[in-house]
């Protein structure tokens, strides 16, 4: 029987490893199903967490982490967790790809979040080098230079609104010519004249070369276009990584929102005693390397708490 079980080694993952092994806990495990550190080891570059002044690749960035909380004793099983359920007894069964199980007393889920892809031709080969889903990561490497936006939700016109405060011009790029996102927030994007609006417009592909992105030719409802622009930031959705918590029936193990993210405290608890949820997979995430941190770190001190008050 574990103490605890953090599913996702990603910043939420490993902070509630260093904080539960540190707290005193001897038997945790962090099912991870890759290699320890998360989405933002995609990433060419951090530079927004604080403390640490030095400008790093993802992988750089997070590989201290992992190492710092193996000196605490917490024990990495690389392996993908396909579901968490709760027995009568109170703890937790998670079932692990390839057919063995696992026990816990409390259970820290971080899997995260992904963002959805929009499909286009060059989203992949230049994915972190001028396609980015991150405009607060990497907004600043366009200062003063045109960049492209996709996407016609809440998320794509806001960013498009804190792009348009560092680069020269934003090309916002929607599919229909009316936009999900509220009301108010249309219309602040309406009136930025850094912001052109190109409605009815599809991406057809991204092209470049070895050094990133040159340009991103559209689809349009009367022909076609090329913008000329060093990078395009997409904003289609994101995928939150909750599958896990899906049991037999259909039905999800605790309270969700309904964007899919898991409903959780201040504490980081979940509405099932011993269950826990941290990072980007939980209700009104902010999607950044610290946060996530914090959360990792706040879920384990509950986790902690929760332990020492079973017995
Ligand atoms: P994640 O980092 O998503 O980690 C979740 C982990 O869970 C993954 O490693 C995954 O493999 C694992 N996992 C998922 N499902 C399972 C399963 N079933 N079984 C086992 N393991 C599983 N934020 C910043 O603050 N600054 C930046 O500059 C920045 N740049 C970014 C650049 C890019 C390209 C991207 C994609 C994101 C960036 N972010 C940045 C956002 C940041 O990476 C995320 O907010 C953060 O990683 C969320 O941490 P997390 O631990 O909640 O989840
Ligand atoms: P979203 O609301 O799902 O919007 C995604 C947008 O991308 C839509 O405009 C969609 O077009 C477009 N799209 C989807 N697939 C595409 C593709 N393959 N190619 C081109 N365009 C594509 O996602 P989101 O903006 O990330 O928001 C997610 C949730 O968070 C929403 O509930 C949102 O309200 C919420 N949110 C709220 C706030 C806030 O309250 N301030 C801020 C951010 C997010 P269509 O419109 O045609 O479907």
């Amino acid at each position: 029987m574990l103490d605890l079980a953090i599913i996702g080694g990603g910043p939420a993952g490993l902070s509630a490893g260093l904080y539960a092994t540190r707290g005193g806990l001897k038997n945790v495990v962090m099912f991870e199903k890759g290699m320890p550190g998360g989405q933002i080891t995609s990433s060419s570059e951090i530079e927004n967490y604080p403390g640490v002044a030095q400008v790093m690749d993802g992988i750089s960035f997070m590989t201290p982490w992992s190492e710092q909380c193996m000196r605490f004793g917490l024990k990495h099983e690389m392996v993908g967790v396909e579901q968490v359920s709760k027995n009568a007894d109170g703890t937790f069964t998670i079932k692990l790809e390839g057919g063995k199980s696992e026990m816990a007393k409390a259970v820290i889920v971080c899997t995260g979040s992904a963002p959805k892809k929009a499909g286009f031709k060059g989203e992949e080969e230049f994915f972190g080098r001028g396609v980015s889903t991150c405009a607060t990561c990497d907004g600043f490497f366009y200062k003063n230079k045109e960049v492209a936006v996709l996407g016609g939700g809440d998320t794509a016109l806001e960013e498009a609104l804190y792009l348009a405060n560092i680069c020269s011009k934003i090309y916002l790029i929607h599919r229909r010519d009316t936009f999900r996102a509220a009301p108010s927030t249309v219309e602040k994007v309406k009136k930025n004249e850094k912001i052109e609006l190109i409605t009815n417009a599809s991406v057809d592909e991204v092209y470049g070369d070895a050094s990133g992105v040159l340009g991103v030719k559209l689809k349009l409802q009367n022909g076609e276009r090329d913008l000329k622009v060093p990078g395009i930031f997409t904003f289609v959705g994101l995928n939150v990584r909750n599958e896990i918590l899906k049991q037999d029936d259909g039905s999800f193990l605790c309270e969700m929102e309904a964007g899919g993210q898991v409903s959780v405290n201040l504490k980081m608890q979940t509405n099932i005693a011993g269950l826990f949820a941290a990072g980007d997979l939980r209700k009104d995430a902010p999607k950044q390397v610290i946060c996530a941190a914090g959360d990792g770190a706040v879920a384990a001190l509950s986790a902690l708490s929760y332990i020492e008050n079973l017995h």
